[in-house]
């Protein structure tokens, strides 16, 4: 396996003018989507399959095999929306993989589109980024210009619309049973699964959810073939992927390397810690969503296995990375808070759960925590964990029991001394 940098999705990303259809055109841009709509739809999905690619949202499902889940043709109306309501913190690669090269993503969305047998897209984006809703408003445009979207296209017969909705900037929306929610006009709400969208999703039609990230590569993998892309990262995680690191090093940014790559590797390539005196602490392999990992943990392939194995989640590849500067217990705080305000209220475990957590978090914090308050804390986590009704409740427990587990002396601290005395936050850039 090569750990190299593999720019891709990121190559012409400082082109003075990346977005456009002629940049785009320039590097190769649209012609695998000539070849797709000469195939047929199934070979399409056999690709997809063949090549590995696992959805980059976080789950890691495999892409091909959530297509092959639609049901056959009733000759009813079926749809594909693209995931782009990025919000999980640490999480920052779709928007700037749509601000910087829209084109993958539209080419990626008609190829899809193609080969499920939809004839109408959507894109959801997150509410609060009103630049990149103008700026994929633009590029579905240029497309519609140049006959890649509409009726017959390219004079195959073929006809898709794609219509890109902005939310209101919800986390929830981007779980996709809500987002389909929101996209029909109601509250955006989590469904209870299954039945999964792929039998009944948008208006209760078959449709396929898929990341930003997902249905960008499918042009590259269409393109060069399952091969190309299946030869790279690891035997079950497959292909590259765009690693966000942020926080405590000296180039915080986009990596775009195979899956597999380690964090060690990757903090070399962002130039090293900000400060040498102030070593790694501890980091999120897959947004806050994800257990904790710590210095012990920089040697640990990025794939979904490996870090599955030592107790945590790819997720999202969102690296946030804290030096010894930060207290967890502020940062872990920080977090349960985002996700108490986030919490739908749908369900009891995470509506009340979140609460009773901020709670006992912020005691700690603040040095007025009590020796029964760890205990408890892991026991509400525990309590919350399976029970929630989507993934946000499980996600808002595993930074706190990692960081438990890790780092319990600095909970107990937290008994007698605040965080602030601690970890004066003047010291630390982060939290
Ligand atoms: P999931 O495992 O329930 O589902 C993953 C995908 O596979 C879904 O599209 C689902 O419909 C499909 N699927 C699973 N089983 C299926 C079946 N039997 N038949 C048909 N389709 C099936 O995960 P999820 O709840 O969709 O997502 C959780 C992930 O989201 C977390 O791992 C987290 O990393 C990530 N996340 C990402 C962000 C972000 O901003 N990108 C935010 C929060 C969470």
């Amino acid at each position: 396996m090569s750990t190299q940098l593999t720019p891709i999705l990121t190559k012409f990303w400082d082109h003075p003018q990346s977005w456009t259809m002629a940049t785009y055109e320039d590097n190769g841009g649209y012609r695998a989507l000539r070849s797709a709509l000469e195939m047929d739809p199934v070979d399409l999905v056999q690709v997809t399959k063949d090549s590995g690619l696992r959805g980059r949202g976080g789950a890691g499902f495999p892409t091909g095999m959530k297509w092959g889940f639609l049901p056959p043709h009733d000759g009813g109306p079926r749809y594909l929306v693209v995931n782009a309501d990025e919000s999980e913190p640490g999480t920052c690669k779709d928007i700037p993989l749509m601000m910087a090269a829209p084109h993958f993503l539209i080419e990626g969305a008609i190829i899809t589109s193609f080969a499920i047998g939809s004839d109408t897209a959507f894109i959801y984006v997150r509410g609060e980024t009103a630049h990149v809703y103008r700026r994929l408003l633009r590029a579905v445009e240029e497309a519609y210009a140049a006959g890649y979207l509409g009726k017959d296209i390219l004079g195959t017969g073929y006809d898709l619309d794609i219509v890109v909705h902005a939310g209101a900037g919800a986390y929830i929306c981007g779980e996709e049973t809500a987002l389909l929610d929101s996209l029909e006009g109601r509250r955006g709400q989590p469904r209870l699964k299954p039945p999964f969208p792929a039998v009944a999703g948008l208006y209760a039609r078959p449709t396929v959810v898929n990341n930003v990230e997902s249905i960008a590569s499918v042009p590259l993998i269409v393109g060069k073939g399952a091969e190309w892309f299946s030869d790279m990262g690891t035997e079950k995680s497959q292909g590259f992927g765009i690693f966000s690191l942020s926080g405590h090093v000296k180039h915080p940014g986009q990596y775009e390397a195979p899956l597999g790559i380690t964090l060690r590797e990757l903090i070399e390539m962002a130039g090293g810690m900000r400060d040498p005196n102030h070593p790694l602490k501890f980091w999120t392999p897959g947004g806050s969503s994800t257990p904790i990992f710590t210095d012990r943990h920089l040697d640990v392939p990025l794939d979904f296995e490996s870090v599955a194995a030592h107790g945590s989640m790819l997720g999202t590849r969102a690296l946030q990375i804290f030096d010894d500067t930060v207290s967890v217990v502020r940062a872990v705080t920080r977090w349960n808070d985002f996700y108490m305000h986030e919490s739908c209220g749908k369900c009891t475990p995470c509506r009340e759960g979140t609460y009773w957590l901020a709670q006992i978090l912020h005691r700690i914090e603040e040095g007025r925590g009590t020796s029964q308050d760890i205990d408890m804390l892991v026991d509400i986590c525990d309590n919350i964990l399976g029970r929630a009704f989507c993934a946000l409740g499980d996600g808002a427990t595993s930074p706190i029991t990692s960081a438990v587990q890790y780092f319990r002396e600095e909970f107990e601290a937290g008994c007698h001394t605040p965080a602030s005395e601690l970890f004066p936050p003047a010291a630390s850039t982060l939290f």
